[in-house]
């Protein structure tokens, strides 16, 4: 049975697409060739010989197989991916510019709370650095990242529900 996994607060109707997104990211960014015997329902790879598929447990005489992952179907697990990017960097980005203004605050103003002048350029520049990189993560993969997640995770499988329909395919939960 397909086991439903939950991740960042995200249960994927499509088990099996969740499951496949990181082989899928593995072909996208080609770290394995888009080439050999994969499932012709849902595009997994599959073993030699191999009579079920591991995914969506098409077996027998229904499993037939496609020797490449067609291009639209790969644009739906992008779609995820890009999508999650983009709220990982952009979150990052906002963790630096708040280190910065920090940075600015405290070379500006430091010097009037602190009498030396070059330990508080010091404590500004570890701010900037430490504070940078801290809140970058924060962020970045922590607080943003799970946004991209959940969001890119839906986009792709609306995307993944409307491939179905138009293959005009059984839709596997
Ligand atoms: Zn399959």
């Amino acid at each position: 049975m397909a086991s439903q996994e939950e991740f960042a607060g995200y249960i994927s109707p499509y088990s099996y697409v969740q499951r496949l997104q990181e082989r899928m990211d593995e072909i996208l960014d080609r770290k394995v060739p888009n080439s050999g015997r994969f499932c012709q329902f849902c595009y997994a790879r599959l073993a030699r010989d191999i009579e079920s598929c591991p995914y969506c447990h098409t077996e027998g005489q229904e499993l037939s197989t496609v020797t490449s992952v067609p291009r639209e179907v790969l644009a739906i697990y992008q779609a995820k991916k890009k999508t999650e990017e983009r709220w990982v960097y952009g979150g990052a980005m906002l963790g630096l510019l708040i280190a910065a203004g920090v940075f600015i605050a405290l070379v500006v103003w430091g010097s009037n709370l602190i009498d030396s002048q070059r330990f508080a350029l010091g404590i500004a520049f570890v701010a900037l650095i430490g504070g940078g990189y801290v809140l970058a993560q924060l962020f970045g993969p922590l607080i943003c990242g799970q946004v991209g997640y959940r969001r890119g995770s839906r986009k792709r499988d609306v995307m993944w529900g409307q491939f179905l329909e138009g293959r005009g395919d059984r839709n596997l939960g």
